[in-house]
């Protein structure tokens, strides 16, 4: 088997596939500004078509993440300003309405790649992502972020794999029909309250049987356990870093970082600074140093074959010393610096989430 795109490694020219970012929630709250936003960007927020290009961003998982109201939303934020740990989540969605807004991202996603002439493809395959990113077109995988739009009988799952869905998290950090997400806390355990229900438990074995990647990126310990307990697949948190470094209640235990070793997974490091400084805190004056912190603490625990880049651009505040795609190049040369080889900066760029998506989709 080939094993990534040798032939495009040169110094910073290293592709990148990225395990998660919200961009599409970008165009949700702008859909009158999409053309501009997508094709000419500039300006706010970390992606689009221009930046991903200059940084080498070859591919990743696009989330569907359906908003809570801004009513809900407005009360929830309120907890959580003080980086203290939140006891409150927002409440559930409804169904009706998170089926709507998830359309219309996906929507907007099938938009992109209709008007980008072959610069961006959605990909239904691992062998689909390898060419795409062979072909110079970015390789975009449907992934959605807190299950609310799928009805407990999995009608809609069955039609969103159609759609070309190939990942989901059953929860964000709110409830749900499936389990409990994790509240943002720090510093705190994840451990915050009950695991995946028995709807839950049905929606991991269905998307085994998909080949639907589990993300457990935002389930809280016990919902962690529960996905372990039932999946049969490799076990993937998105975009989440080492508990032990930051403890925030979104980063993952030693404990349960052996498991995913266990389980040949994968864990995407997150460019959120609430995840990756030490302290905590939200503020885009960090530098590369917590970055490779993570991706060292994480290849110590699980090996450097299992572990990937989970940028979270556009969900989350980035270091300045990264700012946004463009500016990729800036951390594969840090690693550099830092005594990373180009095999191994190769592996994490790209070809570790390259294996995972062959492991779990098939060829
Ligand atoms: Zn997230």
């Amino acid at each position: 088997m080939q094993s990534g795109l040798p032939n495009r490694i040169e110094k910073n020219k290293v592709p990148v596939f990225d395990g998660h970012n919200d961009f599409l929630l970008r165009l949700l709250s702008a859909p009158e500004m999409r053309e501009s936003i997508w094709l000419l960007g500039g300006g706010a927020g970390h992606l689009d078509l221009p930046r991903m290009r200059a940084g080498e961003f070859a591919g990743g998982f696009f989330a569907i993440h359906v908003p809570s109201p801004r009513e809900d939303e407005a009360s929830f934020r309120g907890k959580v300003m003080d980086n203290s740990v939140c006891e409150m989540l927002p409440p559930p969605l409804k169904v009706g309405y998170a089926q709507q807004t998830a359309l219309a991202m996906a929507g907007h996603l099938f938009w992109m790649e209709r008007v980008s002439r072959g610069a961006f493809s959605i990909c239904r395959s691992a062998g689909e992502v390898r060419a795409a990113m062979a072909a110079g077109s970015i390789a975009a995988v449907m992934h959605m972020e807190g299950a609310e739009a799928i009805d407990t009988d999995l009608d809609a799952l069955y039609v969103l794999h159609e759609m070309g869905l190939r990942s989901i998290a059953p929860v964000w950090s709110r409830p749900n029909a499936f389990g409990h997400g994790v509240p943002f806390g720090f510093p705190a355990s994840p451990d915050t309250g009950p695991g995946l229900t028995e709807a839950g438990k049905a929606l991991v074995r269905a998307c085994n049987e998909l080949k639907i990647i589990v993300d457990l990126s935002h389930l809280n310990e016990k919902g962690f356990d529960d996905v372990a307990a039932n999946s049969d697949a490799p076990l993937v948190a998105t975009h989440s870093n080492a508990h032990a470094v930051t403890p925030s209640t979104r980063n993952l235990t030693d404990r349960q970082l052996a498991i995913v070793r266990e389980a040949k997974g994968l864990v995407g490091v997150n460019f959120g600074t609430v995840f990756l400084r030490p302290d905590g805190r939200r503020s885009t004056k960090t530098t590369l140093e917590p970055v490779l912190r993570h991706f060292d603490y994480l290849i110590d625990q699980l090996g450097e074959d299992h572990v990937g880049f989970g940028s979270d651009f556009d969900g989350a505040t980035i270091p300045e010393s990264i700012r946004d795609a463009a500016g990729l190049p800036r951390l594969i040369d840090g690693m550099r610096e830092h005594g990373y080889s180009e095999e191994l900066i190769a592996k994490l760029a790209h070809q570790n989430w390259l294996r995972l998506m062959e492991r779990t989709f098939g060829e």
